[in-house]
């Protein structure tokens, strides 16, 4: 019987498994994973699940069921530590050797680590914390408590949206970003000073352009006391969040002699250097049709938009994964969708008001829409897509205009 080895249990991983079922692939399946749980959504541990409104099992994307039904086995707990290629057989860290016939890697990507004097030292504390696992929230409940002073390192999605939990559950939240403007990567500077005025006037004590230079421990080093930065600002804590960003996981896939570079190297069908092994996630560097080049996206939709490519791909069919980029981030009562990517825009033009808490901001290259950032207006986020997918050629005006329904500005005719 022929088996497919996946490595990796996240969003990727949980998709591409019963993806192959349903692509009517009726061998051997094996998920191994390296967290003690079923694939689950990462997305609430920033937000429902640090917030404490609902319960870890309601984070996995199906249940054991779903999986026994399609004959998935799954080993939790457990690392892939070597790939070997000619014998078609990979090294688990419980010794074992497991064969495959075609191998799929959905490695994703762990935590970037901060790298300042006393970092080390404050990972081995019992209040200095990075956010990507089930695991990891667990260990912050308990001092995620009223009152406490939470200092967040990084003013991204993750530690924007920990901020806005916390600010809910009436901690003391200060946020410190190195760029000069919060989502600087992301977004246009328009929609960093909303997301920065949203946050101020929650009590978010925010600080952009800082550099964080050191972490003060107590004598025992069991806690962190307080952050400082290099304008000689010291920020007194009592637990301190850090969400600066991802590595993918490529050395498994980089060791075994596959094409890395920025991700796992794949074409269009998931396929990576090797024929027998494809990868999806935001462990892969990956072509985009509509955009004309390649991303390594870190996105839930793109996860398993690549996953169902990559079990069609083991099946034997042809299904290009060639999606427009999109994303979310929920903070307090705001809903941001975006979709496209903004880099290179030479115009930004708004719909609606940003003080009304429910705008779009549309990024223009040439004339064309190439990207939108939606806050709150998920009806019209629907048109978004559409648009940014058409690189639509709209004047700014039409755009501007909120009696102009966006349904109406398609290329083609709606359906
Ligand atoms: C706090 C947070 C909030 C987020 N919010 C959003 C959001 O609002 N919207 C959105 O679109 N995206 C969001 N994301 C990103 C989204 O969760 C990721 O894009 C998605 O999880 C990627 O899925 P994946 O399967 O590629 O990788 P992952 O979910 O990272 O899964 C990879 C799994 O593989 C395991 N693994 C790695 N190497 C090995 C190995 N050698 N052996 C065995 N197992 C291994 C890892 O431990 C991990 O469990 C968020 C992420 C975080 C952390």
């Amino acid at each position: 019987m022929e088996t497919v080895l996946i490595v990796g249990a996240g969003h990727a991983a949980g998709e591409l498994a019963t993806s192959l079922r349903q692509g009517g692939f009726e061998g051997r399946i094996v998920m191994v994973g390296a967290e003690n749980h079923l694939p689950y959504q990462r997305p609430p541990l920033s937000k429902a699940y640090l917030s404490g409104e609902v319960q870890a099992e309601a984070l996995y994307l199906k249940p054991q069921t779903t999986y026994d039904k399609a004959g998935v086995e799954f080993i939790g707990s457990t690392l892939v530590e070597a790939i070997n290629r000619s014998t078609k057989t990979v090294t688990l860290s419980d010794e074992r050797t497991l064969r495959y016939d075609k191998l799929a890697l959905t490695t994703g990507g762990r935590v970037r680590r901060l790298s300042i004097a006393g970092a080390k030292e404050a990972e081995g504390s019992n209040n200095f914390h990075y956010l990507r696992t089930i695991e990891d929230v667990r260990r912050i409940s308990p001092q995620f408590q009223a009152g406490k002073r939470l200092v967040i390192i990084g003013g991204g999605y993750v530690g924007l949206e920990v901020a806005a939990v916390a600010i809910k559950r009436q901690l003391h939240v200060t946020v410190l970003e190195g760029a000069p403007r919060v989502l600087a990567r992301v977004t246009a500077p328009v929609m960093s000073a909303f997301y920065e005025q949203v946050h101020r006037e929650a009590g978010v004590e925010l600080h952009t352009g800082v550099a964080v230079e050191g972490i003060e421990l107590t004598p025992t080093g069991d806690a962190v006391t307080a952050v400082l930065c290099s304008s000689g600002l010291r920020i007194p804590a009592d637990l301190v969040i850090v969400g600066i960003g991802l590595l993918p996981n490529v050395e498994l896939a980089e060791i075994a002699g596959l094409v890395v570079d920025n991700g796992i190297v794949v074409d269009e069908f998931a396929q990576t250097s090797d024929p027998d092994i494809v990868s999806a996630g935001d462990c892969t560097n990956h072509p985009n049709p509509i955009l004309g080049r390649r991303i390594r996206l870190e996105s839930v939709p793109n996860a398993l938009e690549q996953a169902r490519t990559a079990a069609a791909t083991i099946c034997g069919k042809h299904r290009p994964h060639n999606s427009m980029p999109w994303f979310w981030s929920d903070q307090y009562d705001l809903k941001l969708q975006m979709v496209g990517l903004s880099e290179g825009y030479d115009q930004v033009v708004l719909r609606g008001d940003p003080a009304k808490r429910s705008f779009i901001a549309f990024y223009l290259k040439d004339g064309n829409v190439i990207a939108a950032d939606s806050v709150s207006r998920p009806v019209e986020f629907m048109s978004c897509k559409r648009l940014v997918t058409e690189r639509a050629e709209v004047a700014p005006s039409v755009l501007a205009d909120e009696s102009v329904p966006l349904k109406s500005l398609f290329a083609l005719p709606a359906v």
